[in-house]
């Protein structure tokens, strides 16, 4: 019986553009999709680093063409891959952020903050947006939150699942499972529409994102969810549509002004918001404007694009959809008519050219686009995760959920022949053994590389690890062993062999160790993060100091443009009064950095005194003010003056010290 979480947990669709938290709320029976602060229901999956602070989300994204150098994206296309993957050196040459080959070819994203270079792997970033979708659920929820579903692509490899689970961990989330998108995505379409279904219904999920693309094909019957096939693409999405747009306004703004703007980050950063906004607007228009101020040399671009133009540009792109569609047609062993439900998932399945295909490919069946294409995703993982608690949920306390191996499983044989153990699209979880025997005689070890892919040479295929079977009795070949391969419910591999002769056991596991964070280096990085998130609670209070100083400053001055305020303050008493909002406004607007206390301390200097002061002048003034001025003979207003700016001098003088 698997482990029930106790608590709330979430699910979290981190997206390669945007990402998305959703909870199950057993008293509404449906999962809630969390707005944050800003009130959007997804956030960027975006980091900046900035002199001052780091930002995540709506905050970085604003601040993206100002700062592109320090500000990542895409952090989802780099995890679990390394550097020297061709995907990643095409995706590099295309960001203005800086990645460079780390430790194990490891890709390592540069950017400056608060001054210092800083390194960052993959997982940190994407811990950082998973750290951001966990503080919008502990705020909605007002509690901390810790339990959560993360889904990937389902046809994230190994190490890019592990990967995930690790960004998870940084994030100080128990990160209960992992799930694929398009699983998700059916599990919240058959939730929401399982009470007009009647007996076996086969749905088709495609899901085309900012990154990547994948498609599942799920038999629903009665509580049971299984997956019959999946396929996709990890590197296929809006932003590659967006990149062909880009390239070809670079060309057009190079033919029209013989201006490159090929090397300049701000401009390009600029320009492909522009196209990602055009191509939005693309999908309900038949043309639209592109216009950016001053986008290169004080030259501004401004030019038109039309849907059909911005079609022929992806094209190909949009094909490749397609067949990866029929692939897993193929894999299901179903023929096309036999699939009940098209269901549209990911933004950049709004595409009219893309549903056009699609439709034609299923000859003419109506799309079902009755659910959110942005939120389907988050939705399901919020099930899932609703579904691992302790509580569950009410109306299906026995929904069965079952995916599949994407890739198939196996290890080099001798002349690196694949010998695959699991093939793709096997349900998991999967335990399966295979028997072998050693090649030569007196072989004394056996070396198990462990790949992933559907080639027939290993090689070609992806390599996940190797360990090796050692301490064979020295026999003729031929002598037996087993090796073990399995899957755990997240989709994520052990591998084990053994040979057992006269009771002795040889056993090794392989937890694709080759690009995988080490568990000392997985704590480094958790303590790193809560560092970040004491620099930026440091940084919150030090703007809500700030800020409490610039109010109080603005309403003094305001009170003292008051002529009746004026009127009753001796003229010294206003000069140091106003002398003491001019340092404060300097401290404020100023180039030196205080820490957060010098704002706070003033304030409460300034208070204490403006505040006796200002009630003074509005209460009229009483006998001890009087009294207070030992026997002046000028009168009230003269009495609170000299105390006023005895106190204030002292105040003052501290001031000057501390700033
Ligand atoms: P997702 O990963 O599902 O959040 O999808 C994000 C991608 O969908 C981004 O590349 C968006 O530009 C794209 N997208 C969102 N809305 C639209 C739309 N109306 N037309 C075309 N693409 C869209």
């Amino acid at each position: 019986m698997a482990k029930k979480y106790e608590g709330p947990a979430i699910g979290i669709d981190l997206g390669t553009t945007y990402s998305c938290v959703a909870i199950w709320q057993g008293q509404n029976n449906r999962a809630e999709i969390i707005p944050n602060e800003q009130g959007n229901r997804t956030t960027p999956s975006l980091v900046a680093f900035t002199d001052t602070q780091r930002l995540i989300g709506d905050a970085a994204k604003n601040q993206a063409a100002t700062n592109p150098s320090n500000t990542v994206f895409d952090a989802k296309r780099l995890i679990g891959r390394k550097y020297s993957d061709s995907v990643v050196k095409d995706d590099v040459q295309l960001w203005p952020f800086q990645v460079i080959s780390g430790t194990d070819d490891k890709p390592t994203i540069v950017v400056k903050y608060k001054g210092k270079e800083k390194r960052l792997v993959p997982e940190e970033i994407s811990s950082m947006v998973l750290s951001k979708m966990k503080e919008i659920a502990g705020a909605f929820l007002v509690s901390p939150v810790k339990n959560a579903v993360i889904t990937v692509p389902a046809y994230f490899n190994d190490s890019q699942r592990k990967a995930t689970k690790d960004a998870g961990a940084i994030a100080g989330l128990d990160v209960m499972r992992i799930i694929n998108e398009p699983t998700a995505a059916g599990l919240a379409y058959g939730l929401q529409k399982k009470s007009s279904f009647a007996g076996k219904r086969n749905v088709f999920i495609f899901d085309l994102g900012g990154g990547t693309f994948d498609v599942s094909i799920l038999t629903i019957k009665d509580d049971n969810f299984k997956v019959m096939a999946t396929a996709g693409d990890t590197h296929l999405g809006g932003e590659d549509f967006d990149s062909r747009m880009v390239d070809h306004f670079v060309k057009e703004f190079k033919r029209k002004h013989k201006k490159d703007i090929s090397g300049n980050p701000r401009a390009l950063r600029r320009l492909r918001s522009a196209c990602e906004k055009a191509k939005r607007t693309l999908s309900f228009a038949t043309d639209t404007t592109i216009e950016v101020d001053a986008l290169f040399e004080s030259t501004d671009l401004c030019s038109t694009i039309t849907r059909t133009r911005f079609e022929e540009l992806n094209i190909d792109l949009f094909k490749m959809c397609m067949e990866t569609v029929e692939r897993c047609l193929e894999d299901s062993k179903m023929d096309k008519s036999e699939i009940d439900d098209v269901v549209l998932v990911g933004g950049s399945s709004r595409i009219p050219k893309v549903q056009q295909l699609l439709q034609d490919f299923f000859n003419g069946k109506e799309l079902c686009k009755g659910i959110n294409p942005d939120e389907a995703v988050a939705y399901g993982a919020a099930v899932q995760a609703a579904l691992l608690t302790e509580e569950g949920i009410k109306n299906v306390p026995n929904l069965v959920l079952m995916d599949v191996a994407p890739l198939s499983l196996g290890w080099a044989l001798i002349r690196d022949e694949m010998s695959v153990v699991i093939p793709r699209n096997t349900t998991i979880p999967v335990k399966k053994t295979q028997r072998y025997a050693t090649v030569k005689d007196n072989q004394s070890g056996v070396l198990i590389e462990v790949y992933e892919g559907e080639r027939a040479r290993a090689s070609d295929n992806n390599l996940l690890g190797s360990f090796i079977l050692s301490g064979l009795p020295l026999v003729p070949r031929g002598y037996p062993f087993n090796v073990c391969f399995a899957i755990d419910e997240n989709g994520i591999l052990t591998v084990s062999a053994e040979e057992k002769t006269s009771g002795s056991k040889n056993q090794t596991t392989i937890t694709n160790k080759t690009n995988r964070l080490s568990a000392k280096e997985i704590k480094r990085l958790i303590q790193e993060a809560e560092i970040y998130e004491v620099d930026d609670m440091k940084f919150k209070n030090k703007v809500k100091a700030m800020n409490a100083l610039d109010d109080y400053l603005y309403n003094m001055n305001k009170r003292m443009k008051d002529k009746c305020v004026s009127s009753k303050l001796p003229p010294m008493v206003q000069v140091d009064i106003n002398s003491a909002i001019v340092k404060g406004q300097n401290l404020l607007d100023g180039g030196q950095k205080p820490e957060t206390f010098v704002f706070v301390d003033l304030l409460r200097e300034l208070k204490s005194i403006f505040e006796p002061a200002m009630a003074k002048i509005d209460n009229g003034w009483t006998h001890e003010d009087r009294d207070e001025d030992h026997g002046s003979t000028t009168g009230p207003a003269q009495s609170i003056a000299t105390s006023t700016r005895r106190k204030l001098k002292e105040k003052l003088s501290w001031f000057n010290k501390s700033s």
